[in-house]
């Protein structure tokens, strides 16, 4: 009886001993199961993390605005590659306190004053002082449902290009203003000095009314050059480029100029091959070369010459010349006449009628051909003026 009930008992004990490991295994392999799990999913959410960092650095480096954003300690946590570059940051600034990363009293001014106002608007700053740059910040602070704070961030706008651009446009307005002004008030003091009785000499009366003639028409000149550079600027989509010959549209400004160079008794030579063809919109070149050799003619010799020539860079483009042998152009100014309003010697230049547009007009020509232009001189050695066109 014992023996039976002794192994009746010892067969229950493995059978429990064996539930029980079996169990054992299959929560282990549970909990393994669980384990992994976990991982994977964890590390989807780190992926998924720095999936959206990567992104939103992405989108912020490709923003043309500067972008700041710290935490509720001032640290830095994110700074774009705009934002870098205004600052000439070399260096990664993430972690590091605002002041301790910039060293700049602007910026430290304008990140207490967002502290107190919650938000600024149009906060103007030169990012390193080392050039003419100018930003605009708008800050404002991060707060939490419970209005704690959470960080701050801040825009920065480059104004640099916006300013530049408005101070051109008011020297344009000042300059046009006083080229208008000069002449139209010479006009005026000399109508009222032939009010005043200089119209009872007949030979007074002429010498002045030729005076005014020719203000008149520095006045008709200004406005013709003004409308040019406007539909230059406005126009640039009407260009009628097309394959044009050189040689006989430098003949026909030779031609218009004829008079004028008789004037001065000045020989014009047009070394253009034959061959020469370029990629332009006929009329401008014609203007181009036209107000490159009036003003050879103006500026150069008395009884001098005047030669117009072109050649073929390696580049598939031509180089035209217009040289005169006058006095040239000073090395200091060589960059500065192709600007408007520009002139050497200003005098010389209104006694000529000139109005400080004739370059500056060659100059959005060319450029708007995707050319260039530049004039070469030795002082006392005469000019040559170059511009670049494309021949296909
Ligand atoms: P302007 O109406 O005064 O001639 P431009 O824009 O045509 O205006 O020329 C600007 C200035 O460049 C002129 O005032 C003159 O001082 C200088 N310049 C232009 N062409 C020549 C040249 N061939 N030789 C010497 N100076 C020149």
């Amino acid at each position: 009886m014992w023996p039976t009930v002794a192994v009746l008992l010892a067969a229950l004990l493995l059978w429990v001993f064996a539930q029980w490991r079996r169990e054992i295994s299959v929560h282990r392999a549970e909990t393994r199961r669980v384990t992994k799990e976990c991982a994977a999913a964890e590390a989807r959410h780190h992926a998924a993390i720095n999936s959206v960092r990567a992104e939103q650095q992405t989108l912020f480096n490709s923003m043309a605005e500067g972008v700041l954003i710290l935490d509720a300690a001032g640290k830095v946590r994110l700074s774009n590659e705009a934002f870098n570059r205004f600052f000439e940051l070399e260096t990664s600034i993430t972690g590091r306190s605002l002041m301790e990363a910039m060293r700049s009293h602007e910026i430290q001014e304008l990140y207490e004053r967002t502290l107190v106002e919650g938000q600024v608007q149009e906060f103007e700053l030169n990012p390193t002082h080392l050039h003419e740059q100018l930003l605009q910040v708008n800050s404002a602070v991060v707060l939490d449902s419970n209005n704690r704070l959470q960080g701050m961030i801040l825009i920065f706008h480059d104004l640099t290009r916006l300013k530049q651009l408005e101070n051109t446009r008011r020297e344009f307005v000042a300059n046009v203003s006083h080229e208008l002004r000069t002449p139209l008030s010479l006009i005026k003091g000399f109508v009222e000095t032939l009010i005043d009785g200089a119209k009872d000499d007949p030979e007074v009366a002429t010498k002045f009314l030729r005076t005014i003639e020719k203000h008149a028409d520095r006045l008709t000149f200004l406005i013709e050059d003004l409308l040019t550079l406007s539909h230059l600027e406005f126009g640039k989509s009407l260009m009628n480029l097309q394959e044009v010959e050189l040689r006989p549209i430098a003949a026909r400004v030779a031609e218009d100029l004829a008079s004028r160079a008789d004037e001065r008794s000045v020989t014009l030579d047009n070394r253009i091959a034959a061959e020469i063809r370029v990629l332009a919109d006929p009329a401008r070149l014609q203007q181009v070369l036209f107000n490159l050799v009036h003003n050879a003619i103006k500026y150069g010799r008395k009884e001098g010459a005047v030669i117009l020539d072109a050649r073929l860079l390696d580049e598939g483009l031509a180089e035209v010349s217009v040289q005169d042998d006058g006095p040239g152009v000073p090395a200091e100014a060589q960059d500065r006449i192709f600007e408007r309003f520009y002139r050497v010697d200003k005098a010389r230049s209104r006694e000529q009628g000139g109005t400080g547009l004739g370059l500056a007009i060659v100059k959005h020509i060319v450029q708007s051909h995707g050319g260039e232009c530049w004039v070469r001189s030795e002082p006392g050695k005469g000019a040559e003026f170059f511009f670049t066109l494309r021949m296909e």
